[in-house]
């Protein structure tokens, strides 16, 4: 059975969809697509050895040789210009998944649909699509195994902004959707991080004063204080 984490990213696959997967590891999500979602084809891509083997493998088990490519490379260089009308990355941090974007830009001419799923920092992506001209079109945040996963969906649009009635930090750090719908996973996780954030301020206090403690000890104070409005509670 999918994760729940992976069923969320299948969620915003298009019917007929021409999807490249990268970092597919075990290819459970193609594999999944091709036998639920009717999409018309798939790569799986792999920049590792052992992974690769084993989404060929599983590919091969189930019988999707025939909708499923899967290619060893890094990145979306697996990829040919035209190929896909969508792609999905999960698993991994949201800086990663943004440099995978950022160094496949010459193959992102025919993709409609981004659907990322970053482990950290998402951030990172909501700065990329802001920079190049896609659109966050939607965000989920769900908890699976004690773990919080956001995906982000992304489209190309006419304009290259997200959805900001307000606070455009607020938004790129926290998600624009998730911050007007705050549901309970979106809360729990914010006031883990504040909680940390708070931690690792005490400890900056403890230590020597150096201008590099004083500048983070600031940015600590500052990300509080948003994510503190965002949910209203005490800082
Ligand atoms: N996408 C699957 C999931 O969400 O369950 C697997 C996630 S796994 C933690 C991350 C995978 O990405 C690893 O198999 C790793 O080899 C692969 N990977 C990391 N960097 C990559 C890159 N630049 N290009 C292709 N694959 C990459």
């Amino acid at each position: 059975k999918l994760s729940a984490r992976l069923a969320k990213v299948a969620q915003y696959v298009p019917k007929n969809a021409k999807v490249a997967d990268i970092g597919s590891d075990h290819a459970y999500l193609p594999c999944y697509l091709a036998k639920n979602k009717g999409i018309a084809f798939a790569i799986a891509g792999e920049v590792a050895a052992g992974p690769f083997q084993s989404a060929v493998r599983n590919v091969s088990a189930e019988g999707l040789s025939e909708t499923i490519s899967v290619r060893l490379g890094d990145g979306l260089e697996v990829v040919r210009p035209g190929e896909v009308d969508c792609i999905t990355i999960s698993g991994m941090g949201g800086a990663l998944i943004a440099s995978i974007l950022e160094n496949g830009k010459d193959k992102l001419g025919s993709v409609k649909r981004l659907i990322l799923q970053p482990n950290i920092s998402a951030v990172s992506i909501r700065k990329w699509f802001l920079d190049n001209g896609w659109m966050l079109t939607a965000e989920e945040i769900l908890e699976e195994d004690g773990k919080i996963y956001e995906v982000l969906v992304g489209e190309k649009g006419e304009s290259p902004l997200m959805p900001y009635d307000s606070d455009i930090e607020a938004g790129l750090l926290l998600g624009p959707y998730l911050v007007k719908e705050q549901n309970a996973v979106f809360k729990k996780k914010w006031l883990h991080e504040k909680k940390n954030w708070e931690r690792i301020y005490q400890q900056l206090e403890n230590a020597a004063e150096t201008t590099d403690a004083m500048e983070k000890k600031q940015e600590l104070i500052h990300k509080m204080q948003l994510v503190g409005e965002v949910l209203k509670v005490e800082n």
